[in-house]
């Protein structure tokens, strides 16, 4: 691959950011969006904009098409069952809530059982958390270990006859561990319980293919892969979806209304109440075809060396710690880590004056933060256009910080967090 030419396409990479070229190190939050899916959108908007799946005119059709090509392109890109078990959302947090609500009220009773996992972001744990409250169901997990991989002993002990979902992430976007899926989808079938898998993560990083995953349901964002906010997606067999309850009721997904009752509109349309994100959905296509184009495998490989490289420099950093398995072949594209008793604000304050992004926080795993004894890291998160200059660039300013605070032995748990306005994680 080659990156120069890559960075090309993004047109925020050659902005610059308190007078220094931007350094984008905070991937996991949000990607940044090549050209391609950037003129897909205001296309969209110039020529083509008309709501979907309502109008007999031709703008109708052409936005239909878009949108229906675009789940096509989703079901090909993690070889989904079919396109009909992809359903549009807003984003992985909403593919996640609406797997507890149309799957969990219906099918969850009390003492049934729910495992996740001690590395789940917020978003695969609160809504699980809502839900065992509501129906007396048992939340159980599968630990941390001081490595930052899972316990899978855990695994073993924790799952048995009453578990009937298995929710945990593929990576973690706190510390980058790449979770071992295949095993959580054997004890899953075993079991016959079901196995959902927040791929917020991995899809927009490594080739995921759900049919060797395992899993019944798989989530993610396309905010994270190059294409725009407002889009997330669920998948699910078929069969399944069809014995869920819908999730939000209106227009769209129904099949015939009286003013008593409603029968559900065919799949995957039951699930997508309302006017759909269409002109996100059209451009999230572009970004499809965008790392379609430049192949999964490759995407992986540039971030596997990338983020080697850098575990390599930033591990000469005196009074570093880093987070997370230190084989990169076990961790993504992600490197969290403390400086000495620098608040990661503070760090992440003085890597901006560089010029340099990254994201400071409990990276909304605030149960990962307090098994690792700690308020919060700083995270730096990589993509398919970071190179190895910028690595040397954010551990030359890591330098900088550390001679400018000074860096002292004890752990940042002896220094309380502090107060902020600032909204932490993603
Ligand atoms: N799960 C993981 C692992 C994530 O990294 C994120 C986003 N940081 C989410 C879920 C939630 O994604 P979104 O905010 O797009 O709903």
């Amino acid at each position: 691959m080659d990156i120069d030419k890559i960075r090309k396409d993004f047109p925020i990479l050659s902005r610059r950011v308190r007078g220094k070229p931007l350094v984008y190190l905070d991937n996991a939050a949000t990607s940044q969006k090549p050209r391609a899916v950037i003129e897909a959108l205001s296309n969209f908007y110039e020529n083509t904009n008309a709501n979907v799946h309502r109008g007999i005119h031709t703008l109708s059709e052409e936005a239909t098409a878009l949108y229906e090509e675009a789940r096509k392109k989703v079901a090909r890109f993690v070889h989904a069952p079919s396109p009909e078990s992809v359903i549009f959302t807003r984003n992985t947090t909403e593919s996640i809530n609406l797997v507890a609500h149309a799957w969990g009220r219906k099918f969850i009773n009390p003492g049934d059982e729910i495992l996740l996992t001690g590395m789940e972001h917020h978003s695969n744990l609160v809504p699980w958390q809502i839900l065992a409250q509501e129906k007396g169901a048992v939340l159980k997990f599968v630990e941390v270990r001081p490595d930052g991989t899972l316990n899978l002993e855990d695994l073993d002990r924790n799952a048995g006859p009453r578990t009937k979902l298995i929710a945990v992430t593929h990576v973690s976007n706190a510390i980058g561990t790449i979770n071992p899926i295949r095993r959580f989808a054997q004890v899953a079938k075993s079991l016959g319980a079901l196995l959902l898998v927040d791929a917020a993560q991995s899809v927009p990083h490594i080739p995921v293919d759900m049919r060797v995953l395992g899993c019944d349901f798989l989530a993610f964002s396309a905010h994270k892969m190059m294409g725009p906010t407002g889009v997330g997606v669920l998948i699910a067999h078929e069969e399944m979806l069809e014995k869920m309850s819908p999730f939000l009721g209106g227009g769209d997904m129904i099949r015939e209304v009286w003013l008593e009752k409603a029968t559900w509109n065919e799949l995957p349309y039951k699930f997508e109440a309302g006017t759909p994100n269409f002109a996100g959905v059209a451009a999230f296509g572009a970004a499809l075809d965008y790392l379609q184009g430049l192949g999964m495998d490759n995407v992986r490989a540039h971030e596997q060396e990338l983020i080697g490289y850098a575990l390599k420099s930033l591990l000469q950093i005196e009074g570093i710690t880093i987070y997370g398995p230190m084989d990169s072949a076990q961790r993504s594209g992600v490197v969290s880590f403390n400086l000495g008793t620098i608040h990661p604000h503070d760090l992440g304050t003085v890597l901006d004056e560089d010029g340099i992004a990254v994201r400071a926080g409990h990276h909304c795993c605030q149960p990962l933060m307090r098994r690792l004894g700690i308020n919060g890291t700083t995270r730096a998160s990589v993509y398919v256009y970071n190179t190895k200059e910028e690595i040397d660039k954010f551990a030359k300013s890591l330098d900088r910080a550390r001679t400018l605070f000074g860096v002292c032995a004890p752990s940042p748990t002896d220094r309380p967090a502090k107060p902020s306005a600032k909204k932490e994680g993603r």
